[in-house]
């Protein structure tokens, strides 16, 4: 094979391996924000069980409350209607005494149920509120992880297309360059790449001035001393 064919088939190579990289890189891409997606997702879940259970609490907590005023307030009636009989002044003062503590508990008892009414209406709107971001979230969530899956599914058949055309390149170089470029793609993600300004972009160290100047010429096969790449010059076809 006549080396300026051999460079074209490696320009060839190198413009594979880098899309074949791309799709590769996108596609843990998308696996990796769709599993953030779903940690988010757990947040959110966990952040709406948590206002819910709260608001559930306060709610239980009021009725508890408000049972007790009903009971309170019957036993006032009960004392209020038993002051009313009596003559004796000893029995008129215990009861009027009763009945005075039973008012400053019934007092105490619906101070406690307004501040906490007040609590519960804020915690009530946080349970709700919760639940909608979570709600919104997973569905804007799941549209993504659905759109990301679809792009990875085509993405993994472009690999599967890419690969083969690689195969099929890598079958027509001379045996040599075959056997190095198939050891160093056991390592590496790119077996040829292309430099810029004399920087090799597999390893990025600085090719020596006269081997990149031999690169941009494009006519003879240049390795790497650094990571033993073949280098080639993208506009080189
Ligand atoms: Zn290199």
């Amino acid at each position: 094979m006549d080396p300026q064919t051999l460079v074209n088939l490696l320009v060839e190579i190198a413009e594979l391996e880098e899309l074949l990289l791309g799709a590769t890189q996108k596609i843990k891409h998308n696996a990796e924000l769709s599993f953030t997606l779903e940690e988010l997702q757990a947040e959110y879940e966990v952040d709406a069980a948590k206002a819910a259970r709260e608001n559930e609490g306060a709610e239980v907590t009021v009725r508890g409350l408000e049972n007790e005023i009903r009971q309170v307030a019957e036993w006032l009636k009960v004392k209020e209607n038993q002051v009313v009989g009596l003559t004796d002044s000893r029995q008129v003062l215990a009861l009027t005494q009763e009945i005075r503590s039973l008012k400053q508990r019934l007092d105490r008892l619906e101070d406690k149920t307004i501040d906490l009414l007040d609590q519960q209406d804020e915690l009530k709107s946080e349970a709700v509120e919760s639940r909608s971001d979570s709600l919104t979230h997973g569905a804007g969530s799941r549209a993504k992880q659905e759109a990301m899956a679809r792009d990875s599914a085509d993405l993994f058949q472009k690999t599967k297309y890419i690969q083969n055309d690689l195969e099929r390149l890598l079958g027509m170089l001379p045996p040599s360059e075959n056997r190095a470029v198939t050891r160093l793609r056991q390592n590496l993600d790119q077996a040829v790449v292309n430099h810029k300004d004399g920087v090799c972009l597999g390893c990025f160290n600085h090719l020596p001035q006269q081997q990149a100047i031999v690169v941009e010429q494009g006519r003879t096969v240049v390795r790497c001393p650094s990571c033993m790449r073949f280098i080639v010059h993208r506009s080189w076809r």
